[in-house]
């Protein structure tokens, strides 16, 4: 078991990549304190890590908020007596629309949850860190579109972009504390996230995801969109003893889509 008996705060645990997270950080044997905006996907992936035998708990909160923020940091260290590991992956996408028509409020939305709230996680995780000592991880999901532009994505790539800088800004302030700060940026992985933002093409077009995902094999050389589980994996390797001289990354899990 790679995490054996680490405290694990996971953000947007409730679907997609952060429930796969919590299913792969389950079988190797940390406890899990599990955050979502929504209670009724926190309940999914509940009744799912249960199977598992995990010691974990529920927190509903929305990472955009310092006070929900603190709270559900300051409840995980009273529930398991510290964190020793912080993923932030709770995002949304952005309205799609290009950056000439883009509202306030979409762009205002996206910077809120994507950036500020990896912001919030990641200052609340390294205080408690640096406070217990004996080191930490922190890591965050970023994207392929944080490297590189898309049409009709401007805020969500915008914020991509930041969190690698933030990564890269932190890994430098806390190497020090042994606090090794990651991020991943993965590419086109099937999660009810990737599906909403592919919506209003599919309608436009009439195609199926699955027709629209084999049109897009050849831009990634391994032939298949991503799981949860793919990045699940590599956050966990991320997370674990095995990455102990990696800090300030941003690694891409794309299929070989992204290669910068
Ligand atoms: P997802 O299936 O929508 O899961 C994200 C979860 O986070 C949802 O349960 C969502 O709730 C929750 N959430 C949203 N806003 C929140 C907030 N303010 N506070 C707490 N929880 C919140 O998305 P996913 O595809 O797994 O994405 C997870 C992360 O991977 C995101 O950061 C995303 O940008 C990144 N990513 C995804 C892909 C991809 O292809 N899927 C590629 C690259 C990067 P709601 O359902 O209510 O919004």
């Amino acid at each position: 078991m790679l995490l054996k008996d680490r405290v694990a705060v996971i953000t947007g645990a409730g679907s997609g990549i952060g429930q796969g997270i919590a299913l792969r950080f389950a079988h190797e044997g940390a406890k899990l304190a599990l955050v979502d905006i929504r209670p009724a996907a926190l309940e999914e992936t509940a009744s799912k890590v249960k199977d598992s035998g995990a010691d974990f708990e529920t927190y509903t909160g929305d990472v955009s908020i310092t006070a929900d923020v603190e709270s559900f940091f300051s409840q995980t260290v009273e529930r398991f007596g510290r964190v020793d590991i912080c993923v932030n992956n709770a995002g949304i996408g952005n309205p799609p629309m290009p950056l000439m028509s883009m509202t306030d409020e979409g762009f205002d939305q996206t910077i809120a949850v994507n950036l500020r709230g990896v912001f919030l996680c990641m200052r609340a995780a390294a205080q408690r860190m640096v406070a217990q000592g004996g080191g930490g991880r922190i890591i965050s999901v970023s994207s392929q579109a944080g490297k590189t532009g898309y049409p009709m994505l401007g805020p969500y790539c915008a914020t991509k972009a930041g969190v690698i800088l933030l990564t890269q800004t932190m890994g430098k302030e806390l190497g020090p504390q042994k606090i090794t700060v990651n991020c991943v940026c993965p590419g086109t992985i099937d999660t009810p996230l990737l599906r909403g933002t592919l919506d209003p093409i599919l309608q436009a077009t009439g195609e199926t995801f699955e027709k629209w995902a084999l049109k897009n094999m050849p831009t990634i050389p391994l032939g298949r969109v991503g799981y949860p589980a793919d990045v699940a994996k590599v956050i966990t390797f991320l997370a674990s003893d095995e990455a102990d001289y990696m800090t300030g990354q941003a690694i891409n899990i794309t299929g070989g889509q992204e290669m910068h």
